[in-house]
């Protein structure tokens, strides 16, 4: 099939990658000029495991292109997939500026039946807004050509893009055209089973099913985290309590791990979206206003902890390791670090920072001011007066910490991720705290 990815981003490029693989004829588009001239030069403009060799295969087989040319991008396709950010605006609201210049693109060239599908995470009725938009284009080109739009919300991880792609949990698909549940079925054959099936639902459930998801994880984070402030209440271990949760199948044993609260891409603003757009329709959402308050205080907590046994970090050295809003990604967005550096940094306090990928992505949000990224947690932690672990790298797991330990200037963890044992770390002679569990 041809396919276009308009908004060629970590959905866009995964998905559009992920499509070529399976023998489809894809073209790539954005509006970035210099990511398209990086990736038409070999070059990719994220960290994802894996998607550098399959982007070159795929390219090397004539599958996969990429361009700025937007109307060359519509009229290549069966089917244009639109995977173009919708953050917050100012009012916490989905941002659909860019999807809505995505449906005036495909009104303004499109010159055959074509399926425009949304894959970016969109409100619940933003598939008439863009169903409209290509109506009065087409009405002001004084022509009629048949289209559809259907929604397609994408799941992918950062970090297990591709499994998630090639083997996906579901495919959702909101349309009620026999024609593109026709094409849907034999584009995403290759991906789906019968325990990983094909969900065909209306439009607006699709829109909201992409929306209930995420609001449902965070739920279970925010739940988890309340219950380890509980735990450090009463000298319980949270770990062992999401054990003996996570066996009962009901519940299961994912997303019970207990930190410094959510962050990332998705989850703050789809939460805040899903509860602005119950506001338009007049419901509040009390279980997800809790949820985004819970993780709110959350984020705090680690800092409370530093300032508790540091009451002021003007002038002390603070290692910090971990960048990325989780590990092996380079996405930045609205990671739970950015936040505790900021308040390092107000506070007057050195910052030595190591992340394995992230680094070049954190110093674009955040200031110049008493940081230095290091290039390995060993650098980071040279005559620290406390050591943050802000996200859980497999890295970090393996360090030498008699080493850390020797190098530090005091020996204090305060481990957002609880990726240590205490008692292991109280042995090696650390002052070691982390999340929901006894010191
Ligand atoms: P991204 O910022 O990584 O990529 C979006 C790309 O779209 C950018 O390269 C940008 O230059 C390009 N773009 C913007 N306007 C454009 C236009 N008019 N024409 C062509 N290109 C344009 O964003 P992302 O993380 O890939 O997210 C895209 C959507 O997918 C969002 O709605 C997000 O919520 C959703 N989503 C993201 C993830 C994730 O893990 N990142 C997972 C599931 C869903």
């Amino acid at each position: 099939m041809k396919i276009t990815i308009i908004g060629t981003g970590y959905v866009g490029l995964v998905s559009g990658t992920c499509f070529a693989e399976t023998g489809n004829d894809v073209l790539c588009i954005d509006v970035d000029r210099a990511k398209i001239d990086l990736l038409q030069h070999g070059g990719i403009p994220i960290y994802e495991p894996g998607l550098e060799e399959l982007v070159h295969r795929n390219v090397g087989e004539g599958r996969l292109r990429f361009s700025t040319n937007i109307k060359d991008g519509i009229l290549h396709a069966d089917m244009i997939f639109a995977a173009v950010p919708t953050p917050p605006d100012e009012d916490s609201r989905a941002d659909l500026r860019f999807v809505k210049a995505v449906a005036k693109d495909f009104g303004e060239y499109v010159l055959k039946y074509t399926v425009f599908v949304m894959k970016s995470t969109v409100p619940v009725g933003t598939g008439e807004i863009c169903e409209e938009i290509i109506g009065n284009e087409l009405k002001k080109r004084g022509i009629q050509v048949p289209f559809d739009v259907a929604s397609n919300p994408e799941f992918l991880r950062e970090g297990s893009a591709i499994k998630d792609t090639m083997e996906p949990d579901r495919v959702i698909v909101g349309t009620e055209s026999e024609k593109v549940k026709d094409l849907m079925t034999r584009l995403y054959a290759p991906y789906v089973s019968p325990d990983r099936p094909i969900l065909f639902t209306n439009r607006r459930s699709s829109e909201i099913i992409k929306y209930a998801s995420n609001a449902f994880l965070a739920t279970k984070i925010s739940f988890i985290n309340e219950m380890a402030t509980f735990c450090e209440k009463v000298g319980a271990d949270i770990t062992d309590i999401a054990r003996g949760m996570g066996f009962d199948h009901r519940i299961g044993a994912t997303f019970l791990n207990a930190g410094i609260g959510y962050g990332g891409s998705c989850f703050p603003k789809d939460i805040q979206a899903i509860i602005e757009t119950g506001k338009e329709h007049g419901y509040s959402f009390q279980i997800l206003d809790a949820v985004e308050a819970v993780n709110k205080s959350q984020k705090k907590k680690l800092y409370k902890k530093l300032t508790s046994i540091i009451p002021n970090v003007e002038d002390k050295v603070i290692a910090v390791l971990g960048l990325s809003f989780k590990p092996k990604t380079d996405d930045m967005r609205d990671a739970p670090s950015l936040k505790v550096i900021k308040k390092l940094q107000a506070d007057g306090a050195i910052i030595r920072a190591f992340d394995p990928v992230a680094a070049a992505n954190a110093k674009k949000s955040l200031s110049k001011v008493n940081i230095t990224y290091c290039q390995n947690p060993y650098e980071a932690a040279e005559n620290a007066d406390a050591l943050l672990i802000i996200t859980e790298w497999d890295e970090f797991r393996n360090m030498d910490l008699h080493r850390i330990k020797s190098i530090m200037k005091t020996p204090l963890i305060i481990d957002g991720r609880n990726m240590f044992h205490p008692k292991d770390m109280k042995a090696l002679g650390f002052k070691y705290y982390s999340v929901g569990r006894p010191s």
